[in-house]
């Protein structure tokens, strides 16, 4: 018989193909799987066009076969077979798909284009068996015909193809394969247990069963009485694939136990979620999506190690593990599933052509996810905030993130400790409750709520009955900064000077300038720790506390010093005293009668402030020994 030659181009193609469109050899399968199941489909599609074409829909199947001992694997199917212009037309020519011009044809008959879901189109996927097979056997026979063919290669020295037996109809892929090392017996792609795994992966949503007999044991009565258990081996023909998933199926069809046994199988979490959302829409592009957000952190979610992203199934095969263009930095704690016939997929079946339906999706994802988070704040308070407790820090990042352009979507997701609520609570929340006259949303940052509420600067605006948030996280000084105001209300750190009536700010700035000499003198015995100092109109009753001036808070100056970054972030101090108290008349008697005394008790009240404001003072000890030294005179 004499050898056809591939094309010049062909050639090339092939060896173009086999080593560089694929990533990773292992889809090899997914692709032989994926024509096997396009080949019966047609068939199906032919029997509602041609009442001559009867099949048995129960019967269609596809087999693996692995071959140890020939160390050759097998995928089989009884669907429509190729006749002889068919094999030269699609497995002699590369790049031409048999399964696209099918579809064309069927654009003829009633069956409209969108309902046809055959998953062929680049005419390549076949072509793949060679990256891991020596040679390829094609042995089929087509519906309706008596006569079958062999094709077979090796790869790039062409093809022949020649008539030969075979009793049923459909095609049998024999693929002898490369042995990974020398003295390997047989290839891995042999294991049943590699098999398993890789049908799962990527073709477990096929709708026809992919069958493989595995052998398994089973325990036996033992005769011999002892009290060794005995085991027998036995093949069993295992289905290895779910074929309907479970996103495909109607919300009301499926319980809350199947999504969540679907979500720790499938992410490896013990524990159910905290949320599944399934959405199926349809519009410029359909999909369908099963979304679950974990119920709780994840231990690697703050390293490098976790990738956000979401399964992408084109048609139920599996296209990408990890598509991260599906979901936003924000939301990046959301796993799970979606799948369309609307993409329009590059050569690989790896990636996407076109970036546009993948925006089309993701915007539609976030509004989904949007939407159910509000609901559960709305109507599972209590859910929401084991939720926040988990991943409010994600969405605080998402709001300061890219100058805050996604804090308008956010901010309504947003909790933060009241200080009249004693519970988290919303901005609108706030705002709702805020008196006539009250101008501003106050918040105070601080370690711990106790620290924030004893927080001198917060008495002022407590005294009015106002309600303060308070803020843990190091990032809540950014988000509140970018927000900057919500509603037309302004939000004002309790650190601002403005915090107060105008009439208490003017009159404490005239004391300010009555003291302005005493204010020199401390500002140069504090040798450059302090940008000012002044006489504060929020004290009541505590003598002193520190603010800051300038863009850098002092909540970001800590945030920075541990971020360790080279940049030295350092906010201008304020050291705001209180006329009030009676410290300040020993310190003006001390500044006009013994100015070395003065010097200690403003280095006193500057650590004092320190303190307060949750830095270290920088020598405890000179600090200790300074008050006792006070104290003692
Ligand atoms: P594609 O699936 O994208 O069309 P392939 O290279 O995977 O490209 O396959 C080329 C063509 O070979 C298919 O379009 C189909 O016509 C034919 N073919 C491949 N495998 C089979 C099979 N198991 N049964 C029938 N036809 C097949
Ligand atoms: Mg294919």
């Amino acid at each position: 018989m004499a050898k056809k030659q591939f094309k010049a181009e062909s050639k090339r193609l092939l060896d173009l193909m086999i080593h560089s469109i694929y990533t990773n050899q292992e889809i090899f399968l997914r692709e032989l799987i994926s024509n096997a199941s396009d080949a019966m489909d047609k068939l199906c599609y032919l029997s509602l066009t041609n009442d001559k074409v009867s099949v048995n829909r129960e019967e269609l199947a596809i087999r693996i076969i692995p071959n140890k001992e020939n160390n050759t694997l097998t995928v089989s199917d009884n669907g429509i077979g190729m006749d002889q212009k068919a094999l030269e037309d699609n497995l002699g020519v590369i790049a031409r798909s048999g399964s696209l011009q099918f579809k064309n044809d069927m654009s003829e008959t009633e069956i409209k284009p969108e309902d046809i879901d055959i998953i062929g189109q680049f005419g390549v996927g076949f072509y793949s068996a060679f990256m891991v097979s020596e040679s390829v056997a094609v042995i089929t026979k087509p519906y309706g015909s008596d006569i079958a063919y062999k094709w077979e290669s090796t790869g790039a020295d062409g093809y022949t193809i020649t008539e030969c037996e075979k009793d049923t109809v459909g095609t049998d892929i024999i693929m002898t394969l490369k042995k990974d090392t020398e003295d390997e017996n047989y290839s891995r792609f042999l294991n049943d247990y590699t098999l398993r795994n890789l049908v799962k992966k990527y073709s477990d949503y096929i709708r026809y069963p992919i069958k493989m007999d595995v052998e398994k044991s089973r325990p036996v009565e033992n005769k011999d009485k002892d009290d060794e258990p005995k085991y027998e081996t036995y093949i069993e023909n295992e289905t290895l694939n779910d074929m309907v998933p479970i996103w495909h199926k109607q919300k009301s069809e499926v319980t809350d136990e199947q999504y969540n046994q679907f979500y720790k199988d499938k992410f490896f979490d013990y524990e159910d979620p905290i949320k599944t959302i399934h959405i199926s829409t349809e519009g410029v592009i359909s999909y369908e999506a099963l979304l679950f957000i974990p119920s709780k952190t994840p231990y690697n979610y703050f390293t490098k190690e976790y990738e956000k992203g979401l399964q992408l199934y084109s048609s139920g095969v599996l296209i990408m593990d990890k598509c991260s263009d599906l979901i936003p930095e924000h939301f990046r704690f959301v796993r799970g599933v979606v799948d369309s016939q609307d993409l329009s997929l590059n050569i690989s079946r790896e990636m996407l052509q076109q970036n546009r339906q993948l925006q089309v999706i993701a915007s539609s994802i976030e509004k989904k996810i949007k939407r159910e988070l509000s609901k559960m704040l709305e109507n599972d308070r209590e859910k929401y905030q084991e939720f926040f407790k988990h991943f409010g820090i994600q969405l605080k990042y998402g709001v300061v993130s890219e100058y805050g352009a996604h804090k308008d979507n956010l901010k309504d997701l947003l909790l933060f400790y009241s200080s009249t609520e004693q519970k988290p609570v919303t901005l609108a929340e706030y705002i709702s409750r805020m008196k006539e006259e009250q101008k501003y949303i106050y918040y105070a940052c601080g370690e711990t709520i106790t620290k924030i509420d004893h927080l001198p600067q917060t008495e002022a605006i407590k005294d009015k009955d106002y309600e303060i948030l308070y803020l843990t996280d190091e990032v809540d000084d950014f988000v509140m900064n970018i927000l900057h105001e919500v509603e037309g209300k302004e939000l004002k750190s309790v650190n601002s000077d403005d915090v107060v009536d105008k009439e208490d700010r003017e009159a404490a700035q005239e004391q300010t300038k009555e003291n302005k000499d005493l204010f020199d003198f401390m500002k140069e015995s504090l040798a450059g720790k302090v940008k000012e100092v002044r006489i504060s109109e929020k004290l009541k009753s505590h003598p002193v506390c520190l603010s800051s001036e300038g863009n850098i808070s002092l909540e970001m100056e800590k945030y920075f010093a541990q971020m360790q970054s080279d940049q030295h972030m350092k906010a201008e101090r304020v050291l705001e005293l209180n006329a009030q108290h009676p410290i300040f008349n020993m310190l003006k008697d001390a500044y006009e009668n013994d100015k070395e005394r003065a010097n200690k008790i403003s280095e006193m009240l500057y650590n004092q402030a320190m303190l307060i404001a949750g830095f270290s003072v920088e020598d405890p000890t000179a600090y200790t020994d300074l008050l006792c030294e006070l104290l003692s005179k």
